[in-house]
Protein backbone atom coordinates (compact mmCIF):
# COMPACT_ATOMS: atom_id res chain seq x y z
CA UNK A 1 0.00 0.00 0.00
CA UNK A 2 3.08 2.07 0.84
CA UNK A 3 4.22 1.46 -2.85
CA UNK A 4 1.00 2.35 -4.47
CA UNK A 5 0.64 5.90 -2.10
CA UNK A 6 4.01 6.58 -3.75
CA UNK A 7 3.43 5.96 -7.35
CA UNK A 8 0.35 7.55 -6.79
CA UNK A 9 2.03 11.04 -5.42
CA UNK A 10 4.74 10.58 -8.34
CA UNK A 11 1.68 10.29 -11.01
CA UNK A 12 -0.38 13.13 -9.07
CA UNK A 13 2.55 15.75 -9.80
CA UNK A 14 2.99 14.84 -13.19
CA UNK A 15 -0.93 14.95 -14.06
CA UNK A 16 -1.02 18.69 -12.28
CA UNK A 17 1.58 19.90 -13.88
CA UNK A 18 0.15 18.58 -17.34
CA UNK A 19 -3.34 20.73 -16.02
CA UNK A 20 -1.49 23.85 -15.33
CA UNK A 21 -0.13 23.27 -19.09
CA UNK A 22 -3.44 22.50 -20.41
CA UNK A 23 -4.89 25.62 -18.44
CA UNK A 24 -1.67 27.86 -19.59
CA UNK A 25 -2.62 27.40 -23.54
CA UNK A 26 -6.30 28.00 -22.41
CA UNK A 27 -5.25 31.04 -20.95
CA UNK A 28 -2.89 31.92 -24.07
CA UNK A 29 -5.65 30.67 -26.69
CA UNK A 30 -8.92 32.96 -24.77
CA UNK A 31 -6.30 36.28 -25.03
CA UNK A 32 -6.00 35.50 -28.65
CA UNK A 33 -9.73 35.28 -29.03
CA UNK A 34 -10.32 38.35 -26.76
CA UNK A 35 -7.71 41.09 -26.41
CA UNK A 36 -4.52 40.17 -28.35
CA UNK A 37 -4.05 42.85 -31.14
CA UNK A 38 -3.36 41.19 -35.12
CA UNK A 39 0.06 41.82 -34.71
CA UNK A 40 0.35 39.45 -31.95
CA UNK A 41 -0.37 36.47 -34.19
CA UNK A 42 2.62 34.89 -35.45
CA UNK A 43 4.34 35.19 -31.95
CA UNK A 44 1.15 33.67 -30.05
CA UNK A 45 1.43 30.88 -32.44
CA UNK A 46 5.41 29.87 -31.88
CA UNK A 47 4.60 30.19 -27.71
CA UNK A 48 1.61 28.08 -27.89
CA UNK A 49 3.62 25.43 -29.95
CA UNK A 50 6.00 25.52 -27.32
CA UNK A 51 3.68 25.01 -24.70
CA UNK A 52 1.84 22.18 -25.99
CA UNK A 53 5.29 20.78 -27.18
CA UNK A 54 6.48 20.66 -23.71
CA UNK A 55 3.18 19.36 -22.47
CA UNK A 56 3.57 16.38 -25.09
CA UNK A 57 6.76 15.84 -24.11
CA UNK A 58 5.62 15.58 -20.47
CA UNK A 59 2.84 13.18 -20.99
CA UNK A 60 5.10 11.18 -23.23
CA UNK A 61 7.54 10.23 -20.54
CA UNK A 62 8.04 6.63 -20.24
CA UNK A 63 8.17 7.16 -16.35
CA UNK A 64 4.62 8.85 -16.50
CA UNK A 65 3.53 5.48 -18.40
CA UNK A 66 5.79 2.92 -15.92
CA UNK A 67 3.68 4.73 -12.98
CA UNK A 68 0.30 4.29 -14.44
CA UNK A 69 0.57 1.14 -15.37
CA UNK A 70 1.52 -0.03 -11.95
CA UNK A 71 -1.47 2.29 -10.69
CA UNK A 72 -3.92 0.59 -13.24
CA UNK A 73 -3.06 -2.72 -11.64
CA UNK A 74 -3.76 -1.81 -7.90
CA UNK A 75 -6.73 -1.00 -5.74
CA UNK A 76 -7.99 2.76 -6.74
CA UNK A 77 -10.67 4.96 -5.34
CA UNK A 78 -12.90 5.90 -7.96
CA UNK A 79 -11.59 9.44 -8.47
CA UNK A 80 -7.75 8.19 -8.42
CA UNK A 81 -9.04 5.12 -10.59
CA UNK A 82 -10.49 7.53 -13.45
CA UNK A 83 -7.61 10.22 -12.96
CA UNK A 84 -5.10 7.22 -14.20
CA UNK A 85 -7.84 5.83 -16.74
CA UNK A 86 -8.27 9.00 -18.60
CA UNK A 87 -3.87 9.62 -18.09
CA UNK A 88 -3.60 6.74 -19.90
CA UNK A 89 -6.12 6.91 -22.84
CA UNK A 90 -3.93 10.34 -23.09
CA UNK A 91 -0.90 8.62 -23.24
CA UNK A 92 -1.82 6.12 -25.55
CA UNK A 93 -3.52 8.26 -28.16
CA UNK A 94 -0.83 10.85 -27.80
CA UNK A 95 1.63 8.01 -28.70
CA UNK A 96 -0.40 6.90 -31.44
CA UNK A 97 -0.22 9.69 -33.37
CA UNK A 98 4.25 11.04 -34.53
CA UNK A 99 5.11 14.76 -34.23
CA UNK A 100 5.47 14.70 -37.43
CA UNK A 101 1.69 13.69 -38.42
CA UNK A 102 0.42 15.90 -35.67
CA UNK A 103 2.28 18.95 -37.51
CA UNK A 104 0.86 17.95 -41.03
CA UNK A 105 -2.67 17.77 -40.04
CA UNK A 106 -2.63 21.03 -37.88
CA UNK A 107 -0.99 22.36 -40.59
CA UNK A 108 -3.56 21.08 -43.36
CA UNK A 109 -6.03 22.25 -40.57
CA UNK A 110 -5.05 26.03 -40.81
CA UNK A 111 -4.78 25.90 -44.53
CA UNK A 112 -8.28 24.51 -44.40
CA UNK A 113 -9.79 27.76 -41.98
CA UNK A 114 -7.93 30.35 -44.55
CA UNK A 115 -9.79 28.30 -47.68
CA UNK A 116 -12.92 28.55 -45.79
CA UNK A 117 -12.61 32.22 -45.22
CA UNK A 118 -11.65 32.86 -48.97
CA UNK A 119 -14.25 30.51 -49.96
CA UNK A 120 -16.63 32.68 -48.26
CA UNK A 121 -15.46 36.00 -49.11
CA UNK A 122 -15.77 34.86 -52.63
CA UNK A 123 -18.99 32.35 -52.06
CA UNK A 124 -17.03 29.90 -54.04
CA UNK A 125 -16.76 26.21 -52.75
CA UNK A 126 -14.10 25.44 -55.12
CA UNK A 127 -11.34 27.43 -53.17
CA UNK A 128 -12.27 25.24 -50.14
CA UNK A 129 -12.96 22.05 -52.15
CA UNK A 130 -8.85 21.03 -52.41
CA UNK A 131 -7.66 22.17 -48.60
CA UNK A 132 -10.94 20.55 -47.78
CA UNK A 133 -10.04 16.95 -49.30
CA UNK A 134 -6.63 17.37 -47.72
CA UNK A 135 -8.27 17.96 -44.15
CA UNK A 136 -10.69 15.35 -44.72
CA UNK A 137 -7.73 12.63 -46.07
CA UNK A 138 -5.48 13.44 -42.72
CA UNK A 139 -8.57 12.73 -40.38
CA UNK A 140 -9.04 9.18 -41.79
CA UNK A 141 -5.68 8.49 -41.60
CA UNK A 142 -5.63 9.93 -37.83
CA UNK A 143 -8.39 7.20 -37.36
CA UNK A 144 -7.08 4.74 -38.86
CA UNK A 145 -4.24 5.47 -36.65
CA UNK A 146 -6.01 5.40 -33.10
CA UNK A 147 -8.05 2.60 -34.25
CA UNK A 148 -7.39 -0.31 -36.19
CA UNK A 149 -10.57 -1.81 -37.23
CA UNK A 150 -14.04 -1.06 -37.20
CA UNK A 151 -15.89 2.38 -38.02
CA UNK A 152 -13.25 5.53 -38.55
CA UNK A 153 -16.10 7.96 -37.20
CA UNK A 154 -15.96 5.95 -33.97
CA UNK A 155 -12.44 7.20 -33.83
CA UNK A 156 -13.59 10.53 -34.06
CA UNK A 157 -16.84 10.32 -32.04
CA UNK A 158 -14.18 9.54 -29.04
CA UNK A 159 -12.44 12.56 -29.33
CA UNK A 160 -15.64 14.11 -28.20
CA UNK A 161 -18.17 11.82 -26.85
CA UNK A 162 -15.90 9.13 -25.25
CA UNK A 163 -17.54 5.83 -25.39
CA UNK A 164 -20.60 6.76 -28.29
CA UNK A 165 -20.70 4.64 -31.18
CA UNK A 166 -22.21 5.49 -34.68
CA UNK A 167 -24.24 1.41 -33.97
CA UNK A 168 -25.85 3.67 -31.53
CA UNK A 169 -25.64 7.34 -32.62
CA UNK A 170 -27.45 6.77 -35.89
CA UNK A 171 -30.67 5.34 -35.10
CA UNK A 172 -30.98 7.68 -32.22
CA UNK A 173 -30.88 10.36 -34.51
CA UNK A 174 -33.01 8.59 -37.22
CA UNK A 175 -35.72 8.31 -34.16
CA UNK A 176 -35.14 11.78 -33.33
CA UNK A 177 -35.33 13.24 -37.15
CA UNK A 178 -38.91 11.83 -38.05
CA UNK A 179 -40.44 13.40 -34.37
CA UNK A 180 -39.48 16.66 -35.22
CA UNK A 181 -40.31 16.57 -38.93
CA UNK A 182 -44.09 15.41 -37.60
CA UNK A 183 -43.62 18.33 -35.33
CA UNK A 184 -42.49 20.67 -37.79
CA UNK A 185 -45.24 19.75 -40.38
CA UNK A 186 -47.98 20.38 -37.24
CA UNK A 187 -46.46 23.70 -36.66
CA UNK A 188 -45.58 25.05 -39.59
CA UNK A 189 -48.42 27.00 -40.86
CA UNK A 190 -49.57 28.40 -37.25
CA UNK A 191 -45.73 29.58 -36.90
CA UNK A 192 -45.68 31.24 -40.16
CA UNK A 193 -48.59 32.80 -39.69
CA UNK A 194 -47.59 34.55 -36.34
CA UNK A 195 -47.22 38.71 -36.27
CA UNK A 196 -44.20 40.18 -35.32
CA UNK A 197 -43.55 41.65 -31.63
CA UNK A 198 -44.52 44.69 -30.90
CA UNK A 199 -40.87 45.81 -30.54
CA UNK A 200 -39.51 44.72 -34.29
CA UNK A 201 -37.61 47.28 -35.63
CA UNK A 202 -36.46 48.69 -32.20
CA UNK A 203 -33.04 50.15 -31.34
CA UNK A 204 -31.48 48.85 -28.09
CA UNK A 205 -28.29 50.25 -26.83
CA UNK A 206 -25.27 47.87 -26.72
CA UNK A 207 -24.55 49.39 -23.19
CA UNK A 208 -27.95 48.79 -21.85
CA UNK A 209 -27.50 45.11 -23.11
CA UNK A 210 -24.40 44.79 -21.53
CA UNK A 211 -25.18 45.99 -18.00
CA UNK A 212 -28.37 43.94 -17.98
CA UNK A 213 -26.44 40.67 -18.86
CA UNK A 214 -24.13 41.22 -16.60
CA UNK A 215 -26.74 41.64 -13.68
CA UNK A 216 -28.05 38.07 -15.29
CA UNK A 217 -25.44 36.58 -15.13
CA UNK A 218 -25.53 37.35 -11.37
CA UNK A 219 -29.09 36.36 -10.94
CA UNK A 220 -28.22 32.50 -12.54
CA UNK A 221 -25.66 31.90 -9.78
CA UNK A 222 -22.29 32.64 -11.74
CA UNK A 223 -19.37 33.88 -9.45
CA UNK A 224 -18.48 36.88 -10.95
CA UNK A 225 -15.50 36.65 -8.45
CA UNK A 226 -14.25 33.19 -9.89
CA UNK A 227 -15.26 34.72 -13.45
CA UNK A 228 -16.11 37.60 -15.83
CA UNK A 229 -17.48 38.30 -19.06
CA UNK A 230 -15.90 39.61 -22.26
CA UNK A 231 -16.66 40.14 -26.01
CA UNK A 232 -15.95 38.43 -29.18
CA UNK A 233 -17.25 37.37 -32.24
CA UNK A 234 -17.85 34.01 -31.62
CA UNK A 235 -19.02 33.63 -27.92
CA UNK A 236 -17.19 31.11 -26.07
CA UNK A 237 -16.04 29.70 -22.23
CA UNK A 238 -12.72 29.14 -21.51
CA UNK A 239 -11.18 28.26 -17.54
CA UNK A 240 -7.87 29.20 -16.84
CA UNK A 241 -8.99 28.30 -13.51
CA UNK A 242 -11.88 26.46 -11.31
CA UNK A 243 -12.16 29.75 -9.79
CA UNK A 244 -11.30 31.84 -13.45
CA UNK A 245 -14.48 31.66 -15.72
CA UNK A 246 -14.38 33.32 -18.59
CA UNK A 247 -17.29 33.88 -20.52
CA UNK A 248 -17.78 36.16 -23.94
CA UNK A 249 -20.37 37.34 -25.24
CA UNK A 250 -21.67 39.09 -28.18
CA UNK A 251 -24.35 41.68 -28.56
CA UNK A 252 -26.36 43.37 -31.61
CA UNK A 253 -28.41 46.80 -31.57
CA UNK A 254 -31.41 45.14 -33.56
CA UNK A 255 -31.97 42.14 -31.47
CA UNK A 256 -31.34 41.56 -27.66
CA UNK A 257 -32.43 38.67 -27.82
CA UNK A 258 -29.46 37.06 -29.23
CA UNK A 259 -26.82 38.62 -26.69
CA UNK A 260 -29.21 37.52 -23.69
CA UNK A 261 -29.27 33.50 -24.99
CA UNK A 262 -25.67 33.80 -25.77
CA UNK A 263 -25.06 34.94 -22.21
CA UNK A 264 -27.40 32.32 -20.79
CA UNK A 265 -25.67 29.54 -22.82
CA UNK A 266 -22.29 30.63 -21.63
CA UNK A 267 -23.00 30.95 -18.51
CA UNK A 268 -24.86 27.18 -18.69
CA UNK A 269 -20.86 26.26 -19.57
CA UNK A 270 -19.56 28.58 -16.94
CA UNK A 271 -21.35 27.13 -13.90
CA UNK A 272 -20.56 24.20 -14.76
CA UNK A 273 -16.88 24.77 -14.44
CA UNK A 274 -17.39 26.62 -11.65
CA UNK A 275 -19.18 23.61 -9.74
CA UNK A 276 -16.22 20.98 -10.29
CA UNK A 277 -14.87 19.73 -7.06
CA UNK A 278 -11.91 22.02 -6.42
CA UNK A 279 -10.26 19.15 -4.28
CA UNK A 280 -9.65 17.86 -8.21
CA UNK A 281 -8.23 20.92 -9.70
CA UNK A 282 -5.82 20.18 -12.07
CA UNK A 283 -6.66 15.94 -12.23
CA UNK A 284 -8.08 14.67 -15.28
CA UNK A 285 -11.27 14.60 -13.90
CA UNK A 286 -12.29 18.36 -13.45
CA UNK A 287 -14.13 18.40 -16.58
CA UNK A 288 -17.09 17.53 -18.41
CA UNK A 289 -17.34 13.85 -19.63
CA UNK A 290 -17.95 14.61 -22.93
CA UNK A 291 -18.53 17.71 -25.12
CA UNK A 292 -22.31 16.60 -25.20
CA UNK A 293 -22.65 16.47 -21.27
CA UNK A 294 -21.14 20.13 -21.54
CA UNK A 295 -23.33 21.30 -24.10
CA UNK A 296 -26.34 19.75 -22.16
CA UNK A 297 -25.76 22.37 -19.06
CA UNK A 298 -25.34 25.23 -21.45
CA UNK A 299 -28.84 24.28 -23.81
CA UNK A 300 -30.52 23.30 -20.07
CA UNK A 301 -30.13 27.04 -19.03
CA UNK A 302 -30.48 28.47 -22.46
CA UNK A 303 -33.72 27.15 -24.05
CA UNK A 304 -35.35 24.92 -20.99
CA UNK A 305 -35.01 27.84 -18.72
CA UNK A 306 -34.13 30.94 -20.33
CA UNK A 307 -37.32 30.65 -23.44
CA UNK A 308 -39.88 29.75 -20.70
CA UNK A 309 -42.48 31.23 -19.88
CA UNK A 310 -42.19 31.24 -16.12
CA UNK A 311 -38.47 32.78 -16.79
CA UNK A 312 -40.17 35.65 -19.16
CA UNK A 313 -42.81 36.49 -16.19
CA UNK A 314 -39.73 37.13 -14.18
CA UNK A 315 -37.30 38.41 -16.89
CA UNK A 316 -39.38 40.98 -18.17
CA UNK A 317 -39.65 43.40 -15.96
CA UNK A 318 -36.05 43.58 -15.48
CA UNK A 319 -35.20 43.73 -19.08
CA UNK A 320 -38.19 46.10 -19.37
CA UNK A 321 -36.22 48.49 -16.86
CA UNK A 322 -33.31 48.41 -19.05
CA UNK A 323 -35.43 49.18 -22.32
CA UNK A 324 -38.66 51.36 -20.99
CA UNK A 325 -39.57 52.55 -24.52
CA UNK A 326 -38.40 49.80 -26.55
CA UNK A 327 -40.57 47.68 -24.49
CA UNK A 328 -43.54 49.99 -23.56
CA UNK A 329 -45.92 47.61 -24.95
CA UNK A 330 -44.35 43.80 -25.15
CA UNK A 331 -46.37 41.69 -22.77
CA UNK A 332 -44.81 38.41 -21.29
CA UNK A 333 -46.21 36.26 -24.15
CA UNK A 334 -45.21 38.27 -27.09
CA UNK A 335 -41.59 37.83 -25.59
CA UNK A 336 -42.17 34.06 -25.12
CA UNK A 337 -43.80 33.71 -28.75
CA UNK A 338 -40.97 36.34 -30.33
CA UNK A 339 -38.34 33.47 -28.54
CA UNK A 340 -39.61 30.47 -29.43
CA UNK A 341 -40.48 31.21 -33.04
CA UNK A 342 -40.12 27.84 -35.30
CA UNK A 343 -39.49 28.57 -38.69
CA UNK A 344 -36.97 26.17 -41.31
CA UNK A 345 -34.25 28.35 -42.05
CA UNK A 346 -30.80 27.97 -43.93
CA UNK A 347 -28.45 28.80 -40.97
CA UNK A 348 -28.03 26.55 -38.35
CA UNK A 349 -26.83 28.63 -35.21
CA UNK A 350 -30.33 31.17 -35.55
CA UNK A 351 -31.96 28.03 -35.68
CA UNK A 352 -35.24 27.59 -33.21
CA UNK A 353 -35.59 24.29 -30.77
CA UNK A 354 -37.82 21.97 -33.42
CA UNK A 355 -35.24 23.10 -36.58
CA UNK A 356 -32.11 22.89 -34.26
CA UNK A 357 -31.26 19.02 -34.41
CA UNK A 358 -32.34 18.83 -38.47
CA UNK A 359 -29.01 21.05 -39.39
CA UNK A 360 -27.03 18.53 -37.22
CA UNK A 361 -28.48 15.39 -38.51
CA UNK A 362 -27.91 16.77 -42.28
CA UNK A 363 -24.31 17.46 -41.15
CA UNK A 364 -23.94 14.08 -39.40
CA UNK A 365 -25.21 12.01 -41.93
CA UNK A 366 -22.67 14.33 -44.50
CA UNK A 367 -19.74 13.73 -42.28
CA UNK A 368 -20.41 9.96 -41.84
CA UNK A 369 -20.29 9.48 -45.85
CA UNK A 370 -17.44 11.59 -46.55
CA UNK A 371 -15.35 9.70 -43.36
CA UNK A 372 -16.76 6.29 -44.80
CA UNK A 373 -15.69 7.64 -48.48
CA UNK A 374 -19.06 7.63 -49.84
CA UNK A 375 -19.02 11.38 -50.20
CA UNK A 376 -16.72 13.21 -52.23
CA UNK A 377 -15.93 16.25 -51.19
CA UNK A 378 -16.54 18.09 -54.58
CA UNK A 379 -20.02 16.63 -54.13
CA UNK A 380 -20.65 17.97 -50.85
CA UNK A 381 -22.35 21.09 -51.87
CA UNK A 382 -25.03 18.97 -53.80
CA UNK A 383 -25.61 16.60 -51.32
CA UNK A 384 -25.78 19.29 -48.83
CA UNK A 385 -28.47 21.05 -50.75
CA UNK A 386 -30.40 17.65 -51.07
CA UNK A 387 -30.06 17.28 -47.36
CA UNK A 388 -31.90 20.77 -46.25
CA UNK A 389 -34.68 20.24 -48.96
CA UNK A 390 -35.53 16.32 -47.47
CA UNK A 391 -35.00 17.19 -43.97
CA UNK A 392 -35.71 21.05 -43.55
CA UNK A 393 -38.02 21.34 -46.65
CA UNK A 394 -35.56 24.69 -48.07
CA UNK A 395 -33.84 25.11 -51.00
CA UNK A 396 -30.50 27.18 -50.25
CA UNK A 397 -30.14 29.83 -52.61
CA UNK A 398 -26.08 29.94 -52.34
CA UNK A 399 -22.98 27.70 -51.03
CA UNK A 400 -22.22 31.10 -48.09
CA UNK A 401 -26.02 30.28 -46.85
CA UNK A 402 -25.44 26.41 -47.10
CA UNK A 403 -22.45 24.50 -47.19
CA UNK A 404 -19.98 27.02 -46.46
CA UNK A 405 -21.91 28.52 -43.15
CA UNK A 406 -19.59 26.44 -40.40
CA UNK A 407 -15.94 26.72 -40.11
CA UNK A 408 -16.06 23.20 -38.29
CA UNK A 409 -15.09 20.67 -41.20
CA UNK A 410 -12.46 22.97 -42.42
CA UNK A 411 -11.17 23.11 -39.23
CA UNK A 412 -10.80 19.23 -38.94
CA UNK A 413 -13.65 19.61 -36.44
CA UNK A 414 -15.31 16.03 -37.79
CA UNK A 415 -17.63 14.10 -35.33
CA UNK A 416 -18.02 16.99 -33.65
CA UNK A 417 -21.86 18.28 -34.78
CA UNK A 418 -24.02 15.43 -32.88
CA UNK A 419 -22.59 16.93 -29.44
CA UNK A 420 -24.73 19.77 -30.24
CA UNK A 421 -27.83 16.92 -30.85
CA UNK A 422 -26.18 15.05 -28.02
CA UNK A 423 -26.41 17.83 -25.34
CA UNK A 424 -30.08 19.10 -26.05
CA UNK A 425 -31.56 14.90 -25.16
CA UNK A 426 -29.12 14.90 -22.23
CA UNK A 427 -30.71 18.47 -21.19
CA UNK A 428 -34.56 16.92 -21.63
CA UNK A 429 -33.68 13.58 -19.64
CA UNK A 430 -32.39 16.06 -17.10
CA UNK A 431 -35.36 18.39 -17.04
CA UNK A 432 -37.50 15.78 -16.54
CA UNK A 433 -35.81 14.37 -13.21
CA UNK A 434 -35.66 17.65 -12.12
CA UNK A 435 -39.69 18.12 -12.46
CA UNK A 436 -39.74 15.04 -10.78
CA UNK A 437 -37.40 15.37 -8.12
CA UNK A 438 -38.47 19.19 -7.62
CA UNK A 439 -41.97 19.61 -8.57
CA UNK A 440 -42.18 23.41 -8.22
CA UNK A 441 -38.99 24.43 -10.12
CA UNK A 442 -41.36 26.16 -12.81
CA UNK A 443 -43.00 28.09 -9.65
CA UNK A 444 -39.00 28.92 -8.22
CA UNK A 445 -37.98 30.21 -11.39
CA UNK A 446 -41.15 32.66 -12.18
CA UNK A 447 -39.82 33.91 -8.43
CA UNK A 448 -36.42 34.48 -10.20
CA UNK A 449 -35.14 31.87 -7.47
CA UNK A 450 -32.25 29.88 -9.42
CA UNK A 451 -30.74 28.53 -6.69
CA UNK A 452 -32.39 25.63 -6.16
CA UNK A 453 -31.70 24.24 -9.91
CA UNK A 454 -28.61 25.37 -9.55
CA UNK A 455 -28.08 23.16 -6.51
CA UNK A 456 -29.73 20.21 -7.87
CA UNK A 457 -27.23 20.50 -10.97
CA UNK A 458 -24.13 20.84 -8.99
CA UNK A 459 -25.06 17.75 -6.86
CA UNK A 460 -25.92 15.72 -9.63
CA UNK A 461 -23.79 16.53 -12.12
CA UNK A 462 -21.05 19.24 -11.85
CA UNK A 463 -19.21 18.09 -8.67
CA UNK A 464 -18.87 14.13 -10.47
CA UNK A 465 -16.37 16.33 -13.09
CA UNK A 466 -15.39 12.95 -15.43
CA UNK A 467 -15.46 10.47 -12.72
CA UNK A 468 -17.76 8.52 -14.66
CA UNK A 469 -18.17 8.66 -19.01
CA UNK A 470 -21.19 10.77 -19.62
CA UNK A 471 -24.17 8.42 -20.36
CA UNK A 472 -23.46 6.41 -16.82
CA UNK A 473 -23.55 9.74 -15.14
CA UNK A 474 -26.92 10.46 -16.59
CA UNK A 475 -27.61 6.72 -15.96
CA UNK A 476 -27.10 7.20 -12.37
CA UNK A 477 -29.02 10.44 -11.76
CA UNK A 478 -32.21 9.65 -14.37
CA UNK A 479 -31.81 5.70 -14.02
CA UNK A 480 -32.50 5.56 -17.93
CA UNK A 481 -30.11 5.39 -20.75
CA UNK A 482 -30.11 8.49 -23.66
CA UNK A 483 -33.19 8.09 -25.55
CA UNK A 484 -34.84 10.92 -27.48
CA UNK A 485 -38.35 10.57 -25.82
CA UNK A 486 -38.40 13.31 -23.06
CA UNK A 487 -37.03 15.93 -25.92
CA UNK A 488 -39.81 14.69 -28.03
CA UNK A 489 -42.05 15.00 -25.26
CA UNK A 490 -40.76 18.56 -24.18
CA UNK A 491 -41.01 20.18 -27.60
CA UNK A 492 -44.46 19.03 -27.91
CA UNK A 493 -44.81 20.24 -24.15
CA UNK A 494 -43.94 23.68 -25.05
CA UNK A 495 -45.03 24.23 -29.25
CA UNK A 496 -48.34 22.43 -28.65
CA UNK A 497 -50.24 24.86 -26.53
CA UNK A 498 -47.86 27.72 -27.79
CA UNK A 499 -49.31 27.14 -31.44
CA UNK A 500 -52.77 25.29 -30.68
CA UNK A 501 -51.83 22.16 -32.46
CA UNK A 502 -52.76 18.96 -30.69
CA UNK A 503 -50.08 15.88 -30.72
CA UNK A 504 -50.99 13.15 -33.27
ZN1 LIG B 1 -22.10 25.53 -26.07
Amino acid sequence: VAKVDETWQDAERRMRELGDLRRVVGLLSWDQETLMPPAGAAARARRLATVQGIAHERLCDPAFGAALDRLAEAELDPVRAACVRHARRDRERARKLPTDFVRRLAAARSRGVQAWKRARAENDFAVLRGPLEQVVALTRERADRLSEDGEHYDALLDDYELGMRVERLEPLLCELGAALRELLDAVREPAAAAPPPPFAGAEFPRDAQWSYTIELLRELGFDLDAGRQDRSPHPFTSSPALADVRLTTRLFPDNPFSGIFSTIHEAGHGLYEQGFDPAHEDLPVADAPSLGLHESQSRLWENVVGRSLPFWQHELPRLRAAFPEQLATASVEDVHRHVNRVTPSLIRVDADEVTYNLHIIARFELELALVRGDLEVGALPDAWDDAYRRLLGIDPPDHLRGVLQDIHWSQGLIGYFPTYTLGNLYAAVLWGQLRRDRPAIEDEIERGEFAPLLGWLRERIHRHGRVLDGEELIRRVTGRPLETGPFVDYLWGKFGPLYGVARP
